[in-house]
């Protein structure tokens, strides 16, 4: 029953994007939604944008330091095996309609 969907007829109002991935060391399939990791990225880019914007300022240098390191950490989990920690794995893109 399920239509598969492309990547070119992706549509982010109609459609949900997830990586199905198995680790290529211990075989354990997890999931991550792409619009997660999209956002994390985006945060990321505007971190490094307000890192310059307050260079003369350490405190929230630091600050933006600390919080790029969170979003880096988060999507390194998202990008790493849960079970062995292990970065080598097969990545499938899924495509669902949404409910
Ligand atoms: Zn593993």
């Amino acid at each position: 029953m399920t239509k598969k969907i492309s990547e070119e007829e992706f549509d982010p109002r109609k459609h949900v994007k997830e990586f199905k991935r198995k680790c290529n060391s211990c075989g354990k399939i997890w999931h991550s939604l792409a619009s997660r990791e999209k956002e994390i990225q985006k945060s990321m880019a505007s971190d490094s944008f307000s890192q310059m914007a307050f260079c003369c300022n350490p405190g929230a240098q630091l600050q933006a330091k600390r919080n790029r390191e969170a979003s880096e950490g988060e999507l390194d989990k998202l990008r790493k095996c849960p079970e062995c920690k292990s970065g080598n794995y097969k990545e499938e893109t899924l495509i669902y309609e949404k409910k």
